[in-house]
């Protein structure tokens, strides 16, 4: 049976729960579909999972770890009676005076929730390598933010993967920490913005491997102790004793799900209205990394979950007078 919800939140990363914070203390007793408790993709609490220490995170002297961190927003937005399902959109219709969204089954005859409003939070996850140990040694020598990571890593010989304007930004920042950055890229040259090359070119601690690729991820007491590289043309394997590896070969907003239904840029990221988390659509808003590929921080994405639960309870109190 379908039941109506006042505001439906999707997303329990940084942004969809501190939205169901606020909306839940403005007594609209959100529902937040958190994803998949068992799926690597969609698991609910968003990319923090996949982080250790968090130092950044203003409000926390010596550090929380991520997955600590999450539950800690989980168990506030419960505290004022917001309620998790465990589950992900798999269909949402917008075209109607409602929205209806159906959770986990897609196909059945009708929807899980209809709602008044809809904050979508549903993020944005790094493209990765797809290597077998890949994502068990994120958070253990393996990462996809240096801002984040790299602190940890001061004097480790450190691999960047990539060759875009991401890339030479982490190996730039990297250098400040690393005893050396080497860059492994696929081609012979880079798509990164000419002053950014210049800048790498210029590093005394940057050097390249072209055209190579990485085939494998070797650890030692659970973390990171090597990495070997192919030469593309599938040629010799070399082992290199990399203790740090950063991805860096862009990210994809999670919002195949309102493709067609939501206006977005061309990378697929929720537009908004200037000045507002309010989408094309009305009574349906956004925030966090679905809809910001510039700044992609824990704390810039709460401050927008933020905005959006305050601009539902603008937008539900002017559709009630
Ligand atoms: P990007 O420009 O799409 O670059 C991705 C890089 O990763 C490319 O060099 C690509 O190789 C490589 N790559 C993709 N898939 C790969 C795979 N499976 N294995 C190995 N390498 C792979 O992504 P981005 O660097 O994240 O940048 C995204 C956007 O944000 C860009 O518009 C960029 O200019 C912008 N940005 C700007 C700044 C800045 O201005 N400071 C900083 C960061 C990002 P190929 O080159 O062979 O395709």
């Amino acid at each position: 049976m379908t039941e109506h919800v006042r505001v439906i939140i999707i997303g329990s990363g940084p942004a969809g729960l501190t939205a169901a914070i606020y909306a839940a203390r403005a007594d609209f007793n959100p529902v937040v579909l958190e994803g998949e408790p068992s799926s690597t993709s969609d698991q609910p609490g968003g990319q923090l999972m996949l982080t250790t220490e968090i130092e950044n995170f203003p409000g926390f002297v010596d550090g929380i770890l991520g997955p600590e961190l999450m539950g800690n927003f989980r168990n506030q937005a419960e505290r004022f009676g917001a309620r998790m399902h465990g589950a992900k959109a798999a269909r949402i219709d917008l075209s109607g005076r409602h929205a209806a969204i159906w959770a986990s089954d897609a196909t059945s005859q009708e929807p899980t929730y209809t709602a008044d409003a809809v904050i979508v939070a549903t993020g944005a996850r790094s493209l990765m390598l797809g290597l077998d140990n890949e994502l068990r040694l994120v958070g253990h020598g393996v990462s996809t933010c240096a801002t984040c990571d790299g602190f940890f890593f001061r004097g480790h010989r450190i691999a960047v993967v990539g060759g875009g304007d991401s890339a030479l930004e982490e190996a730039l920042f990297l250098t400040k920490f690393a005893e050396s950055v080497t860059i492994i890229h696929r081609r012979d040259s880079l798509r990164a913005s000419k002053i950014m090359q210049d800048r790498a070119f210029a590093s005394p601690k940057i050097s390249f491997l072209w055209n190579r690729q990485v085939t494998a991820l070797h650890e030692q007491g659970g973390s990171l102790s090597g990495v070997t590289v192919q030469d593309m043309a599938g040629g010799a394997e070399e082992r290199h004793d990399f203790t740090g590896l950063f991805v860096a070969i862009g990210h994809a907003p999670n919002t195949d799900v309102f493709k067609g239904q939501l206006e977005m840029d061309d990378l697929g990221y929720i537009m908004t209205q200037p000045g507002s988390t309010a989408t094309s659509v009305r009574g349906v808003f956004a925030a966090g990394d679905v809809q910001d590929h510039i700044y992609r921080q824990a704390i810039t994405a709460a401050g927008s979950g933020c905005q959006a639960a305050l601009d539902v309870e603008k937008y539900l109190a002017a559709q009630e007078a």
